[in-house]
């Protein structure tokens, strides 16, 4: 039986960079975001098409706790488990704490954070029925060290930690894993789109907007790209790392090790 793969938030950039290589590796995949477009349904048949799986377009609002479990909900109903979670829908807003606007605060904590609880929460009866599972947070280097201006993304990143260690811990013997990915900065359409204004706010050509405004603190000097994202979590998955539980990967080009 092929393993069944929910990636939350997979519509775009990182997401959809891992539910793609679930696919190539063989499992029927799940992918979500919260706008429900004709396109969203014909990633999921380009998806299932270009890797000869079966893969759907579920909707759901990460920011909304019943919307999370019923997302797991549907893909078991579909395809009659969940093996394999993906926690990676994300937003961000930057602002100082002093003006930064209650509502997006409470909008990254629900989707960035809360929604792994929740989803984690509905999975887990289902991978211990299986007998083995594998979940994947996708926290971010700003879950192990700060920016200024961010505080609601870096607390609710810094949160996802927390949550990854003490589920592995309560799944460590039951053939589940639950580990986080904390990438540096990668190159999706959404920082993809921020350059034209950047250049435009600092006056500045493309490549020195990326390499002085994006990627000072990257010490390789370069973007992580969404497939090295989506090799890493696939390795996650694999049985080879079945020992790694409770821990982090820095996909990050040295940032973390500053
Ligand atoms: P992206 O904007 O390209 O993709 C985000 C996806 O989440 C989209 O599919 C979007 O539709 C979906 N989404 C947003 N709000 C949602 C909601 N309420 N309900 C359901 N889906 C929702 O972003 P990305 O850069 O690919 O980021 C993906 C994850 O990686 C996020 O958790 C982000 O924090 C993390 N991350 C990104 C970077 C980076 O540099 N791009 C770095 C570190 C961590």
């Amino acid at each position: 039986m092929p393993r069944v793969a929910l990636v939350t938030g997979s519509t775009s950039g990182i997401g959809l960079a891992i539910a793609d290589a679930l696919a190539g590796s063989g499992c029927n995949v799940v992918i979500n975001s919260f706008t429900d477009r004709p396109e969203d349904h014909e990633l999921a048949r380009d998806i299932a098409r270009k890797n000869g799986v079966e893969a759907i377009y579920v909707r759901a609002d990460m920011a909304k706790g019943e919307d999370c479990r019923a997302l797991v909900a549907s893909a078991a109903a579909r395809f009659g488990s969940v093996d394999i979670l993906v926690n990676n829908a994300g937003i961000q807003h930057v602002a100082p704490v002093e003006d930064f606007p209650v509502a997006r605060w409470d909008a990254i904590l629900a989707i960035n954070l809360s929604s792994s609880f929740h989803t984690i929460a509905a999975a887990l009866p289902l991978m211990r029925k299986a007998g083995w599972g594998r979940i994947v947070n996708i926290a971010s280097a700003h879950g192990l060290v700060a920016s200024p201006y961010k505080a609601a993304y870096v607390a609710a990143k810094h949160g996802v930690l927390g949550l990854t260690k003490t589920a592995a811990l309560e799944v460590a013997t039951s053939g589940i894993t639950c580990n986080a990915i904390c990438p540096g900065y990668v190159l999706t359409p959404l920082v993809e789109a921020q350059i034209p204004d950047q250049m435009k706010a600092h006056g500045m050509d493309r490549e020195t907007v990326i390499r002085e405004v994006m990627l000072e603190r990257q010490p390789t000097g370069q973007f992580v790209t969404v497939e090295q994202i989506g090799s890493t979590a696939l390795w996650l998955c694999s049985e080879a790392a079945s020992q790694v539980n409770g821990t982090h990967i820095s996909v990050d080009g040295g940032w973390t090790a500053q």
